[in-house]
């Protein structure tokens, strides 16, 4: 049977709570253990596919398709588990769930209610990734004391209360805020953790977020106040990278304490692949490459957080640090570029909607004519073909039909024509999602990087590349160097430059701290090398090339 290990948090929200549920992840699973991640989420819609990248930050995709809550990525990125559809769930899901019983008479005349129903609901939903695993660490969205996380609570409080003691273990994540004067306050944690002892769920560990390390008597303080021994808080103090936190947490014995308390006799965790990743953070000496990622939701960078993970492992793995700016493509519409004028690297992430895209096409444009390195993913590919039917091809008006509809010339077509515009619309879960297999061609740019002809990738989109004017594009030397079994465009790029890459799927979504990525790892090789051509270190012809294939 399972462990359960729930993760709360509690006075305000984005403490950190997926980092540290993945980093007790980690730290387990390096034990030897076989652990599961999974995040509730409290809102309704059924996932975040729908939401707006704003307000909820990336929608991260599994292998198999699901789109969900970007902790997700996190937890893999931490334990290298692939996650799958049922890791992550929202209210949405589980009264969807239960309203389909209802009208399919499972209840037989009862009157449905959140409790047992709900709660038995969510309950079931646990178990069934539970299955199979030593520890599952389950992390529950929102703050405590929210009206819409108190069925998750009800369900967890139930659950330990249905197993033996010792399989259930309960981490609470506060904020203790620091006053100007320097003064550490603990209030806010112990009306927190009061809130917990209200619903019925008493603490096995307080993890406290802040800004430097939390004082023995302060800790003293907080665990009297939460009715905790003092070794059970653990301070989780601001660190230069989130991969730090799995070691900041194991020096203070949080893992321990956990196996303590489940009656586990495991080895102490082999930590070198974080050292590993630490030692490569704390050289000094790295080259530093300034990355410019153009799009529309830079002022939210949590929007792009799987991006911006997996520019840090291409850094880590070529050897340089990676200087992300952010420019906003529609201040590039506006403005003369000026920008990116600095820039070692230009990327061109996924999107939805027509805001920014002029700028995103302008931001490519200068980077295909000064040949600067360039990735574009996904709506970045789909650009990426626009910029060349109108610039090189001169094919005026040339767009993807996501755009405009009475394109002279459709760059794109939707995928799934039927489920969005039928007669009963769909726009959420309707978009060609999850992994893939890719083709690519021999010897292509793509190809070397991978060094493999077959690839599998995840998706997240709706339109594809239209054949005939691909064809055309062909034509004025726009390389196809990818294609899935049907045929479906997946990567193009440009023989004429030193790296010019476009795909369509997200290449971030894999991308390991522990290993990196094989598309951003070449491009960061090739930023790097732009950079010192750019400051006469080195001739064009001396730049990387990577193996054949
Ligand atoms: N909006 C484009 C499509 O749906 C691109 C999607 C994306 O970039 N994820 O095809």
């Amino acid at each position: 049977m399972a462990k359960y290990i729930f993760v709360t948090g509690g006075v305000v929200s984005s403490l950190g709570k997926g980092i540290t549920a993945a980093s007790l992840g980690s730290l387990l699973r390096l034990r030897g253990l076989s652990v599961a991640n999974m995040k509730m989420d409290p809102y309704i819609n059924v996932d975040p596919g729908t939401m707006d990248p704003f307000q909820h930050g990336e929608v991260f995709v599994t292998a198999d398709g699901a789109e969900t809550d970007l902790d997700l990525g996190h937890y893999e990125r931490f334990t290298g588990v692939k996650m799958s559809r049922s890791n992550n769930f929202t209210t949405g899901c589980i009264y969807e769930s239960v309203i389909r019983k209802e009208r399919a008479g499972q209840y037989l005349g009862q009157t449905v209610q959140v409790i047992p129903h709900i709660t038995d609901e969510i309950k079931a939903f646990i178990k069934v990734v539970a299955k199979g695993c030593d520890i599952i660490v389950v992390e529950v969205g929102g703050t405590v004391g929210d009206i819409e996380s108190l069925p998750f609570l009800e369900a967890i409080r139930q659950m330990s209360l249905e197993g033996r003691a010792h399989d259930f273990f309960f981490v609470h994540l506060t904020l203790v805020p620091m006053l100007s004067i320097g003064e550490m306050k603990t209030k806010p944690t112990q009306h927190s953790v009061r809130q917990l002892r209200e619903i019925g769920i008493q603490l096995h560990a307080l993890v406290t977020r802040s800004a430097k390390p939390v004082p023995e008597d302060q800790r003293k303080k907080m665990a009297l106040f939460c009715n905790l021994p003092q070794d059970s808080v653990i301070s989780a103090y601001d660190v230069d990278s989130i991969y730090h936190v799995p070691l900041v947490l194991h020096d203070q014995g949080l893992d321990d304490l956990i196996c303590r308390h489940m009656q586990l006799s495991m080895n102490p965790p082999d930590l070198s692949s974080w050292n590993n990743i630490l030692q490569r953070m704390s050289n000094n000496s790295r080259q530093v490459v300034s990355l410019v990622l153009v799009g529309k939701y830079v002022d939210c960078h949590e929007s792009y957080t799987s991006l911006r993970e997996a520019l840090v492992h291409a850094g880590l793995h070529t050897g340089c640090h990676v200087a992300i700016s952010y420019a906003d493509s529609e201040d590039l519409e506006s403005g003369s570029g000026d920008d990116l004028a600095l820039a070692d690297a230009i990327l061109v992430p996924g999107g939805f909607g027509s805001r920014g895209i002029e700028g995103k096409i302008l931001a490519i444009k200068y980077a295909r004519e000064r040949k600067i390195p360039f990735l574009g993913i996904c709506l970045g590919m789909q650009l990426t073909l626009v910029e060349y039917a109108r610039n090189v091809c001169n094919l005026k008006g040339a767009h993807s039909v996501e755009f405009s509809s009475s394109t002279p010339y459709p760059i794109t077509r939707i995928l799934n024509n039927e489920d969005v515009i039928g007669e009963e619309p769909k726009i959420g879960g309707t978009m060609r999602l999850g992994e893939q297999i890719i083709i690519l061609r021999q010897n292509s740019m793509i190809a070397r990087a991978y060094g493999s002809r077959e690839i599998l990738e995840r998706h997240r989109h709706r339109y594809v590349v239209e054949e005939t004017s691909l064809a055309v594009l062909e034509k004025a030397g726009m390389l196809v160097s990818g294609h899935s079994p049907e045929g479906i465009c997946e990567v193009v790029e440009l023989t004429t430059h030193p790296w010019f890459v476009a795909c369509q799927f997200h290449p971030e979504f894999t991308s390991s701290p522990f290993s990196g990525h094989p598309v951003f790892m070449n491009f960061i090789r090739a930023a790097q090398e732009f950079s010192s051509f750019k400051q006469g270190k080195l001739n064009r012809e001396e730049c990387y090339v990577p193996q054949d294939c």
